[in-house]
């Protein structure tokens, strides 16, 4: 017969035991499908359920988010961009966000509506390439619009639309696509809408902005998403200082200040969130610092033969070699970074840094990053089709400071001229947007709380 002391030792580990199994047991049943997503991606080292973030009763608070692309994160130091000033003096801002990589547009702009990063939502560059299946994806049109190139994860306005929440979504990549039978109410593909005059960009954006206003107050829309492109496109071309730059500035200050007046003729100061962000900020080249460009074939002077696909981003490319040219070319290009000449090269599999995140089927097989103040064309022929780009960006993040954008909040959710001292990241914005709305079923992904929590009023 066991001692008191032995039963009572051994109903301890009993009961240690079913403790241990129930906290097994509750985690499986929380994550889901998401706990083999996560075993399987590293990179999903911060995950977190929407169902533990604080939610406070906000279904009635609405959000509109203004994505201005290639706004630095240091031009919010211009005194003269009156409408930003405002806003952000009753709002609340962090000091930068730091892109996912590579720091080009619809990986950022996936990113910020995913919380993921690019080889968890699978929208790797602007233009995807699956070399398996031979298909390929462009961001202007004629374009492949199949839903698989942005269906790997749940975009927010698709999260808000199965919450029964109606959403307008203006120009983000993979807008129209369909999952589980649920698509955003209302969306506009993207088309460029840059060669017009200023007067002209204005009133198209007033337009979108009235008739947002309009959905989100009469139509009981909750979610907006609007994209402006203007500061982007002269960034690259003009660069700056120029006029041009300028008054791309005083333009998108203008449709900043015109969304704060919209909210308040709406009467809408205790309903809505505006939340103004970019996919990156922009480095320029100066006349006596030039961009020191690489032409793909000065290295592979038949790259077309040798390559099934390939594809191009200035500080970054992708390149899929055909199977009986992977040594050569891989050879061939590894002169680049053997002679110094401000580009690495690396292998899918083999030494990609883990910190880029792209470990997903559609990488390429040979990854080139120019380190900062260096680029990549295919040839000189083909050398940004034409027009040369004096400004540009998708450099490392960690290595250009340049490249970080914006993050600034105003309505009821957010603390008034609050400035956090600390910076975030791109994949912290989505925590941001499913807490404002209120939102219970957002997906498991790569954003940290922490980081964003302290912009709210508690
Ligand atoms: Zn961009």
């Amino acid at each position: 017969m066991p001692s008191s002391n032995e039963i009572r030792i051994i109903v301890c580990i009993v009961i240690g035991i079913v403790f241990f199994l129930c906290i097994i047991i509750y985690n499986n049943h929380w994550n889901g499908e998401d706990s083999l997503f996560i075993r399987t991606k590293d990179s999903l080292d911060q995950h977190r359920r929407s169902r533990h973030l604080p939610v406070v009763d906000q279904r009635k608070q609405k959000l509109l988010v203004f994505m201005v692309d290639g706004f630095s994160h240091d031009y919010v130091n211009d005194q003269n961009l009156v409408g930003l000033q405002k806003f952000m003096s009753s709002g609340s801002r962090v000091k930068h966000v730091k892109p996912i990589f590579p720091s080009i547009t619809y990986p950022n702009m996936f990113s910020q509506v995913t919380g993921l990063y690019a080889e968890n939502h699978g929208v790797l560059g602007n233009s995807l390439i699956d070399n398996k299946n031979n298909k390929t994806f462009d961001d202007g049109p004629p374009s492949n619009t199949e839903d698989r190139w942005f269906n790997e994860s749940t975009p927010l306005w698709l999260t808000a639309e199965k919450e029964e929440l109606k959403s307008v979504v203006y120009f983000w990549p993979g807008c129209y696509i369909s999952k589980d039978g649920v698509q955003a109410s209302n969306y506009t593909r993207y088309k460029s809408f840059y060669n017009v005059s200023d007067e002209e960009y204005k009133l198209h954006y007033e337009t979108l902005i009235k008739e947002s206003f309009n959905k989100l107050s009469k139509e009981n829309y909750s979610l907006v998403l609007l994209y402006s492109e203007i500061i982007d496109h002269v960034s690259h071309l003009v660069g700056k200082p120029s006029k041009e730059f300028d008054s791309s500035m005083k333009l998108t200050d203008s449709l900043i200040e015109y969304l704060i007046k919209t909210r308040d003729e709406f009467k809408m100061t205790l309903d809505l969130n505006i939340i103004l962000v970019s996919d990156h900020g922009h480095a320029f080249e100066t006349p006596k610092n030039p961009f020191k460009i690489h032409y793909l074939s000065d290295y592979l002077p038949n790259y077309r033969e040798d390559l099934e696909h390939f594809s191009v981003n200035g500080p970054s490319a992708y390149l899929w070699p055909k199977k009986d040219k992977f040594s050569k070319v891989y050879a061939n290009l590894s002169s680049l970074e053997i002679e110094g000449k401000g580009v690495k090269v690396y292998v899918k599999g083999m030494d990609i840094p883990a910190k880029y995140h792209i470990n997903h089927e559609r990488t390429g097989d040979i990854l080139l990053v120019a380190d900062p103040g260096y680029s990549l064309e295919p040839d000189i022929a083909m050398e940004f089709k034409g027009e040369r780009k004096v400004g540009n960006h998708g450099w490392d993040p960690d290595k250009e400071d340049d490249m970080q954008g914006i993050f600034i909040a105003n309505g009821p959710a957010f603390k008034k001229g609050y400035v956090s001292r600390k910076g975030i990241r791109m994949v912290d914005e989505y925590n941001v947007f499913c807490h404002v709305l209120g939102l219970t079923s957002c997906h498991a992904n790569n954003g940290s709380w922490d980081s964003v929590s302290d912009l709210l009023v508690k």
